[in-house]
């Protein structure tokens, strides 16, 4: 016999039929088992009557939470005044006549029974495996998949072509540290895992691709802060023959696309979204995200808006020199190039923000695609001419073979998915979340490997000298 998915089960009515799932609570009244099992599709009441079949009844009595099982039985209708309007299934049961125990469980490390918003995220985070067994947390996985599907949809109907980039590779400046990954068969080089497929993205521009996109996985070696995560997701796309409302009306289609479809109890407060002067909103409200919604204790009020005309340079104090507000292939709003040297703090650029609800979910801006704009960039961030060539040079020969004036932006998928979800911090919206300082506790990474694997590597760890200490110690 083949098995339904619960949900299901309402058609089958006075019918035999087998499911499977796990127990999700259990009772016994004296001669009834009650069960509720539990599948991907939601809960069904199982019932094993002590006088219709004795010895499954016995064994029902040994069932425990969370243990599998697979049962055939005969679908009927609850006795009059039993029914739960809560459940699909809540007018029916199934008298089980037939129960294989598929496998037992340990008794779980927490209840994933509640919202789970009330255990240890360190508990959460190591069983990371029946923590989403949780329902809400099952939804927000689904509702992900949902929206992606729709991004997805919506940019292939507009012309875009997903292309998946290189996660080996070269590093590209984001403004934070990259991920290393030493290379075996290049002793002594190293990869770097993408801060975001930037310079892919524009590489791809000068192939004639025009409308690139690709929800890209990007790693960022960032210090711990509560709501980073070192490998994080966005929705990136890159286009050419544009000016810069033509990104914004795609981006604001596409999400007005996926809150109507997916999120329909949401409202956009402002359509099209209000674009606004960075100047301004800063001597307004002295940040440039903030949050523009008419009543912020509205969970569903959704106040979308681009901030416009960012500086294209911004002074640190701290290492006493220029540095781009977004990064150095920004387009200044100017082909003067002894301006953009003499006078930098002069300069705007064509970037733009996307804040929601006093968060920045994502930014862009057009290219420089004019060999001697990038160089003047460059010169002002204070990297030497060979340094520019070393680390730049290919995206600068590309350059020279018929460059379209391009493009674009990322928006940040897990916390735009965490504002529509109502969820406190993206990790709720992320499968299998670091920790704020990085690690997988569920896997135990980072983890220390085989000596030999290092060898290979060309890799000679150095301990502090309090590590090493630590180490004789043990030995002794
Ligand atoms: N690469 C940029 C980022 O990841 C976005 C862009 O300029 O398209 O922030």
């Amino acid at each position: 016999m083949k098995r339904i998915p619960i949900f299901k089960a309402p058609n089958f009515l006075d019918q035999q039929v087998k499911v499977a799932g796990w127990v999700n609570n259990f009772r016994t009244h004296g001669k009834i088992v009650f069960v509720d099992l539990r599948d991907r599709s939601g809960l069904l009441q199982i019932t094993f009557s002590k006088q219709s079949s004795p010895d499954v009844f016995d064994l029902a009595k040994k069932l425990k939470p969370e243990w599998v099982i697979e049962v055939i039985g005969k679908v009927q209708k609850r006795p009059k005044g039993t029914e739960n309007s809560d459940l699909v299934t809540g007018e029916i049961e199934l008298l089980g006549e037939r129960l294989k125990i598929l496998s037992v469980a340990k008794t779980l490390p927490f209840s994933i029974q509640s919202d789970g918003y009330e255990i240890s995220e360190e508990k959460r985070l190591k069983y990371r495996y029946l923590d989403l067994r949780r329902e809400r947390l099952r939804r927000n996985l689904i509702l992900r998949q949902e929206a992606v599907f729709e991004i997805r949809n919506f940019l292939k109907n507009n012309g875009f072509i997903e292309i998946e980039t290189p996660i080996l590779t070269k590093a590209t400046p984001e403004g934070a540290r990259d991920f290393l990954v030493p290379s075996r068969l290049q002793p002594g080089k190293f990869y770097a895992l993408p801060q975001s497929p930037q310079q892919y993205k524009q590489l791809l521009m000068v192939t004639g691709i025009e409308k690139y996109f690709q929800i890209a996985r990007c790693f960022r070696d960032e210090d711990p802060r509560a709501d980073r995560q070192a490998e994080f997701t966005q929705i990136d796309l890159e286009m050419s023959f544009v000016e810069m409302e033509d990104v914004l009306r795609v981006i604001e289609k596409m999400i007005q696309e996926v809150v109507k479809k997916i999120f329909p109890q949401k409202r956009i407060k402002e359509f099209p979204f209000p674009r606004l002067n960075y100047q301004e909103i800063m001597e307004k409200y002295n940040t440039d995200k903030p949050d523009l919604r008419e009543r912020q204790d509205d969970k569903n009020e959704l106040s979308f808006a681009f901030i416009v005309n960012f500086p294209m340079f911004e002074w640190s104090e701290k290492e006493k020199r220029w540095k781009t507000v977004h990064h150095p292939f920004t387009r200044p709003q100017t082909d003067d190039v002894s301006l953009i040297k003499e006078k930098p703090q002069e300069i705007l650029a064509y970037q733009y923000d996307l804040v929601l609800n006093g968060y920045e979910i994502g930014g862009g801006s057009l290219r420089s695609y004019k060999r001697e704009i990038l160089e003047a960039v460059f010169e002002v961030l204070g990297h030497k001419k060979e340094e520019v060539q070393k680390k730049f040079g290919h995206l600068l020969e590309a350059f020279e073979y018929g460059v379209p004036p391009h493009g674009g932006i990322a928006i940040g998928l897990d916390r735009f998915l965490a504002i529509l979800l109502n969820e406190p911090n993206i990790r709720e919206v992320i499968p299998f979340p670091k920790t704020g300082d990085s690690q997988d506790l569920m896997m135990g990474a980072p983890s220390e490997v085989e000596e030999e694997q290092l060898k290979e590597l060309h890799i000679k760890i150095e301990r502090e000298e309090n590590e090493k200490s630590d180490i004789s110690k043990n030995k002794t």
